[in-house]
């Protein structure tokens, strides 16, 4: 049973133009640094998600019925729900990662630096926790913790110019995908919703997730994401 008090994000894909403001925006309102990258033959950069860069947009290149299409995956921790990376971290060290019970944002504390990092990466269904080789301080998205408590719009939605991205409670954002899927599958009939009923955070995908990136979704093939109608 989901309270009221939920957060939640949908993220519409189908809306996404690789701008990377949420990318930059996120980095920003964390006061991160940035580690040195090379190029590797696209524009997505970091390469990957690392401990100072919990939201990276991922770029895939794909062909549907002779048409080229870009891909992009703004990529970023799910909340979800009965976090498996809390479970595991329970199993050593209690209190290390936590879930706001009224909110459902699930945070990695400084107690993360105790746990071992690789059972709580794998532990993810969506292999999102990285780790600070010098602190050992695992880390990811938080959800902008602060600003929600001070009612605030999470930075990442703050700076989305294009309506991918949308925060509300989690009941508002599961009418919203459920609503907007409606919509997106006239010009996409194969879209789907990411995992809707397992996490605070919604993705909307107008293609196979799996084409987007191998963790896109929870378990493989294409039976892990869901259409969800309300
Ligand atoms: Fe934990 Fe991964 Fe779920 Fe985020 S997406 S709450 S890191 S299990
Ligand atoms: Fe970063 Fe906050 Fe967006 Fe999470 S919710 S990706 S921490 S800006």
């Amino acid at each position: 049973m989901v309270a009221d008090t939920e957060k939640g994000f949908f993220i519409d894909l189908s809306r996404c133009d690789a701008c990377r403001g949420c990318q930059v925006a996120c980095e920003q309102w964390h006061n991160q640094g940035t580690i040195p990258t090379k190029q590797t033959g696209n524009n997505q950069n970091p390469p990957d998600l690392n401990y100072e860069c919990y939201k990276v947009v991922r770029f895939e290149e794909k062909v549907y019925n002779n048409k080229f299409e870009w891909l992009f995956f703004p990529e970023q921790c799910r909340h979800c729900f009965d976090a498996p990376c809390q479970a595991q971290a329970d199993l050593e060290v209690e209190g290390a990662i936590i879930t706001d019970p009224a909110t459902g944002i699930v945070i990695y504390t400084e107690k993360t630096k105790e746990l071992d990092f690789e059972a709580v990466r794998e532990a993810c269904p969506y292999n999102i926790p990285r780790q600070d080789p010098k602190t050992k301080l695992i880390s990811k998205c938080d959800l902008c913790f602060d600003r929600v408590q001070n009612n605030m719009v999470p930075a990442c939605v703050q700076t989305c110019h294009s309506g991918c991205m949308n925060y509300g409670s989690y009941k508002e954002m599961l009418a919203l995908a459920n609503k907007r899927l409606e919509e997106v599958k006239k010009d996409y009939p194969q879209a789907v919703l990411g995992n809707p009923d397992a996490v605070h955070i919604i993705y909307l995908f107008p293609f196979p997730p799996h084409d987007y990136y191998e963790y896109a979704v929870a378990d493989s093939g294409e039976d892990s994401s869901q259409t969800s109608f309300a």
